[in-house]
């Protein structure tokens, strides 16, 4: 990949280093992942200030450089990776203790990224990262302006916006502004259910048609007659007007336990799909 598409935008403003920095709150005693450290703009404080530190940098060149740099430092190692398929619970340092992760992330790679280290089953004490600033908002959204990324963060973590980075601040200038996030990882899933893949199947098809009421984007994404959504939406108690972007996480708790109770109603994409209007048997089995 070219640098302009592995997001190669460094960093150049000393109070941005300083704010990521602060935010991180590094220990001497700390394990540190750099995702993305490029330069370095933000690497020799976190070596100076943390226990260990690995740096994850898929550039070939730009890890070489910082492998000559770091050069006989056992404290520091250079990983030439994507973060994206990284495994955290694979890595001698990672499973040994906690860690925390920080990095400037190349925009193309944040959401798999963060998502890779939320998922994983040796999650960080915290990451703090910078993103584009649509994406940080959607991340730490409040119900009313909740996403299916909104979900998908909050479920593994607590997200606290930190600060807004105008282009500026980078060389060469991002088109986009960026913003800088700590994600504190809740040492359970925010939400119960049975595995992460049932929880998303239902919230990816609640979120099927996100302009729509709540039923009608569910029967758009569960493929299942109107009346049968609006009857798993009123089992709920929630309002039927509600549009998908209003759910908290304890409201899809709610709805999910509704629609384990009822089987999990939905059709396969592409099968024999019954007309909106036509009830399915089935769904209201329990209710
Ligand atoms: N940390 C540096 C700074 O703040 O100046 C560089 C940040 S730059 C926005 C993103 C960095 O991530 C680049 O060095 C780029 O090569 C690296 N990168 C891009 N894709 C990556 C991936 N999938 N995994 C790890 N690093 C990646």
């Amino acid at each position: 990949m070219t640098p302009q598409r592995l997001g190669q935008h460094f960093l150049e403003d000393s109070s941005v280093v300083d704010s990521i920095i602060t935010a991180a709150d590094l220990k001497p005693t700390d394990t540190v992942v750099e995702i993305g450290p490029g330069r370095g703009a933000l690497t020799g404080e976190l070596v100076n200030r943390s226990g260990r530190v690995l740096l994850i940098e898929y550039d070939t060149d730009l890890a070489d450089r910082l492998e000559a740099r770091y050069d006989g430092k056992p404290n520091v190692r250079v990983l030439n990776a994507d973060a994206r398929e990284f495994g955290s619970d694979l890595d001698p340092w990672l499973s040994e203790g906690p860690y925390k992760v920080v990095g400037n992330l190349p925009y193309y790679a944040a959401n798999p990224i963060v998502r890779n280290f939320l998922e994983s089953t040796r999650k960080p004490d915290s990451m703090v990262v910078m993103v584009q600033r649509e994406v940080a908002r959607d991340m730490a959204a409040q119900p009313g302006d909740m996403s299916l990324l909104s979900v998908a963060v909050q479920v593994y973590a607590n997200a606290e916006h930190v600060i807004d980075v105008p282009p500026e601040c980078f060389n060469p200038p991002p088109k986009v502004h960026s913003s800088v996030l700590k994600l504190s990882p809740t040492p359970e899933p925010t939400v119960r259910f049975e595995s992460a893949e049932d929880f998303f199947n239902l919230v990816r098809k609640g979120f099927k048609s996100p302009r729509k009421q709540l039923h009608n984007s569910l029967s758009d994404g569960l493929f299942i007659a109107l009346q049968d959504a609006r009857q798993l939406v009123e089992l709920t108690g929630f309002e039927t007007s509600r549009r998908p972007a209003t759910l908290s996480l304890a409201d899809w708790q709610v709805l999910y336990d509704t629609w384990v109770k009822q089987g999990r109603p939905q059709q396969v994409a592409g099968s024999t799909r019954r007309k909106r209007t036509e009830s399915i048997e089935g769904i209201h089995r329990d209710g």
